[in-house]
């Protein structure tokens, strides 16, 4: 287990999360191919804010069913959550994690573009 700090870029949002990776996807959906996230999926409750919980914008497309949240000020994407059979998941974009060196990771290509 790690404790990886994540912030926007304005430092106005900011929450911690223990966890270890286990599945790390880049996505061709039209938002993420956009949005150049790097996601790991936890559960929302997991995710330990230091600030700025309110601080988040919410951003819906298509069945309106997912939340992309962004910080207000610097409009950085942190991560998008919805629900998945009564549990609150998130996919959190691992670019805003502290000293994380992308290039060490296993990262998988997901094709949502084809969903
Ligand atoms: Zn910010």
């Amino acid at each position: 287990m790690t404790l990886y700090k994540a912030s926007c870029h304005c430092g106005a949002v900011k929450y911690s999360i223990e966890g270890a990776f286990n599945y790390l996807i880049e996505c061709n959906c039209s938002i993420c191919s956009l949005r150049a996230h790097i996601l790991w999926f936890v559960n929302l409750d997991d995710l330990k804010f230091e600030c700025g919980e309110d601080h988040l914008t919410t951003y819906k497309f298509g069945k309106k069913h997912l939340n992309h949240r962004s910080c207000k000020t610097c409009n950085i994407a942190m991560f998008t959550h919805g629900d998945d059979k009564g549990v609150e998941k998130a996919g959190l974009n691992i670019r805003t994690f502290a000293e994380l060196d992308l290039s060490k990771l296993d990262i998988t290509h997901y094709d949502g573009k084809a969903l």
